[in-house]
């Protein structure tokens, strides 16, 4: 039988936020890829998150990748290719530098697999591979359960992915040019029957936003907490979702119930001038002010709230960074998520910055690598770019201070240990991310 090799590469050298083995999560796009290959060809995926790459036998080769880790997918598919081994190639990098990717592979799938995978299988083995294949967004219902089984036994965390797609439209995100605006769920039972097929007791729902947008949304998260209940299904899992999580306590209650130990929520900012550049619409209109009364609620059901926030708006300067830092260690946030703002390709940030020549790295695709959310790579407003990297590792160094205070702040306000210690684990990681990044300049 013919051996399909399915590959995740990862970048070595910047390793970036994924620093910590708990904080790397199965490819769950290799894994849908997998349960969509017909039974006659034998697939494996190969998984530098575990295992460095070494040259292996394969008459196919499917690899995927974020822009930072590009390069190093360029350079594998590289070798296959000069042995005549077809690569194709999807993900987000591929499908949004459309033109760039497919000078280093044989075939790319733009956006979304599942209505196009059967037919390059059959095009490949007619030998009439096509170089773009290219679908519409999908009704969910057609994805399928991804192949668990396949993914390596080491990862603490299993993934899954219960909707796509977001209407809202911040400044920096590029989730919307690949996924969509319309917001699409899975139907539930599919998504229940998936979740009982992942080996880890843990998992990581990687939708940006488990609650959806709208109150016609929310209901089937409703349901999918209850179906979890429903069919008693023990895992423990983090997501992510928008502030207006903790406006519905039925939802927080049920999530709770149904193992939701953390939440991830965008805050970005603590001013309206730096929402209102990121354009994080929903943000501005629930008003800074309402954040911490949100956390408190979230955190009644037991359930720890992972604040992300970006550092280098056009609107931020040294002193309103300090501000955002104290904001940070003062606030009822239980874990720190922080990044340097990031213009990632497919984004309005990406473009204005480069139409105003502000971008530090523009050799692509070799300068991808820069583009991992860990390091200053513009060119900011008020500011030098010595300022911003200074304002980051300030900022990091104090949330490194008040770590175990905020370890005591969690247990007390959810009166969980096993929350607290999820949220200690977590700022123990992004600590880890910004020393590895500290010890690098
Ligand atoms: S950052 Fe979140 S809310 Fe904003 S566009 Fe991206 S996914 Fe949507």
């Amino acid at each position: 039988m013919k051996k399909l090799l399915l590959i995740n590469p990862v970048n070595k050298a910047r390793v970036g936020l994924t620093i910590n083995k708990s904080s790397r999560f199965p490819p769950i796009g290799l894994g849908i890829i997998a349960a969509l290959t017909p039974d006659n060809l034998v697939i494996k995926i190969l998984d530098e998150n575990f295992v460095e790459f070494q040259y292996q036998e394969a008459d196919l080769v499917g690899i995927t990748a974020f822009t930072a880790s590009v390069n190093r997918a360029y350079e594998i598919a590289k070798l296959y290719r000069n042995k005549n081994i077809p690569v194709i190639m999807g993900g987000i990098h591929a499908s949004l530098q459309t033109e760039e990717a497919i000078q280093y592979v044989d075939s790319i799938v733009v956006g979304e697999a599942e209505l196009v995978w059967n037919q390059v299988i059959k095009d490949y083995e007619s030998g009439n591979l096509q170089k773009i294949y290219k679908s519409e967004k999908i009704d969910l219902s057609k994805t399928p359960i991804a192949r668990h089984d396949l993914f390596n036994k080491g990862y603490m965390f299993g993934s899954i992915q219960t909707a796509r797609g977001c209407p809202m439209d911040c400044e920096f995100c590029s989730v919307t040019s690949f996924n969509g605006h319309t917001y699409r769920q899975r139907p539930i039972e599919n998504v229940l029957d998936e979740m009982e097929n992942i080996p880890q007791k843990m998992i990581f729902i990687v939708d940006d936003n488990i609650i959806g947008h709208g109150k016609a949304a929310s209901k089937p998260a409703l349901d999918l907490f209850k179906g979890i209940i429903d069919r008693g299904i023990k895992k423990e899992w983090f997501c992510q979702a928008s502030l207006n999580f903790a406006d519905n306590e039925e939802i927080l209650k049920c999530a709770a119930k149904a193992g939701c130990r953390m939440v991830f929520i965008g805050l970005e900012a603590e001013n309206d001038e730096s929402l209102k550049d990121a354009n994080k619409k929903l943000n501005l209109k629930m008003g800074v002010n309402s954040y911490e009364d949100a956390f408190k609620k979230i955190n009644k059901y037991g359930i720890a709230v992972l604040g992300a926030f970006i550092y280098g708006f056009d609107t931020d300067n040294s002193a309103m960074l300090d501000n955002r830092t104290k904001y940070i260690i003062n606030s009822g946030v239980d874990v720190v998520q922080t990044t340097i703002l990031t213009p990632l390709p497919g984004t309005r940030l990406f473009n204005n910055m480069l139409n105003e020549s502000r971008l530090l790295h523009t050799n692509f695709p070799e300068d991808w690598s820069f583009y991992d959310m860990t390091e200053a790579i513009f060119k900011p407003k008020f500011m030098t770019l010595g300022e911003l990297n200074l304002s980051m590792e300030k900022c990091n160094s104090s949330v490194g201070k008040v770590i175990g205070k905020k370890f005591f702040k969690t247990l007390f306000a959810t009166r969980r240990f096993k929350t607290a210690i999820w949220a200690l684990s977590s700022n123990i990681n992004y600590q880890n991310v910004s020393k590895n990044q500290k010890n690098k300049r």
